[in-house]
């Protein structure tokens, strides 16, 4: 293991949370490190915590009991600027607010007043042609407006990106377009990854490691070869062999 991968990005220590209108943890107990450079995907079913605990990693929500380091600092001594230039989060729904490309792409700077990487790169980046920067945002394709999100998520400079459900919504072709710039961005980029998805193939194809998330706790944590060839539980099994 080289010093690169030896620096944990993100650490998770026993991280619990519970809503206030509901009568079970959401997460109960949630341990692990992700390492800086590694890709890890993040499998199970609908409810388990998956989005609840990445959102947490954005200060988007806050546990209530255990901690999240991000560059072995607390999240909660981060402040919201600072840290959400290390860390981007992106959505299914690849959000779009009214205006341009360009106008999507210089959000950051609007809100924050600063910017790291500006449209032109950002295309680059993220495969949107420049041509499309004066166009209606709204006119994009759905591949091309999972794009504009993510060159929103990098427009800040984080090298730690969350990614949640990112090619649920998209065609077969358009997938596999954001899967080959996902792996892009972690080979040539050096971007560390979270990436939850219900799409186990592609768990197993892109995924360094993965991790399996059942009713609010960690089930499997493996390499990703172990995880689908030789799992320890039988919940991993089960969960491999049902959603086949
Ligand atoms: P997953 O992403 O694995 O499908 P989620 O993290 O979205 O799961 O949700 C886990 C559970 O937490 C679900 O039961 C969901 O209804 C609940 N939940 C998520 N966010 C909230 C919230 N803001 N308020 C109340 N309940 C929530
Ligand atoms: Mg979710």
């Amino acid at each position: 293991m080289n010093t690169f991968n030896s620096i944990p990005a993100i650490t998770f220590t026993d991280v619990h949370k519970t809503f206030k209108d509901k009568e079970h943890s959401v997460l109960k107990g949630i341990s692990g490190t992700v390492m800086q450079g590694s890709l890890v995907m993040m499998v199970g079913p609908s409810g388990s915590g998956k989005s609840t605990l990445l959102s947490m990693c954005n200060l988007l929500s806050a546990p209530d009991e255990g901690s999240i380091e991000v560059y072995g600092k607390d999240i909660s001594k981060w402040t919201i600027s600072d840290l959400r230039k290390k860390v981007g989060i992106a959505f299914q729904s690849a959000p779009v607010i009214d205006g341009t490309v360009r106008d999507n792409m210089m959000l950051v700077q609007k809100l924050h007043g600063k910017q790291d990487i500006m449209p032109e790169e950002l295309c680059a980046l993220t495969g949107l042609s420049p041509d499309l920067l004066e166009q209606d945002a709204r006119d994009l394709s759905g591949g091309q407006r999972q794009r504009l999100s993510l060159a929103r998520t990098l427009s800040n400079g984080s090298d730690l990106l969350l990614l949640d459900e990112i090619t649920s919504a998209l065609d077969a072709t358009s997938a596999h377009e954001i899967e080959q710039l996902i792996s892009h961005l972690h080979k040539e980029r050096n971007k560390t990854i979270i990436w939850v998805t219900h799409n186990l193939d592609q768990a197993k194809r892109l995924g360094e490691e993965v991790w399996l998330l059942m009713n609010g706790v960690i089930v499997e944590k493996a390499k990703t070869e172990t995880f689908f060839h030789t799992p320890v539980k039988a919940e991993t099994k089960q969960f491999i062999e049902g959603a086949f």
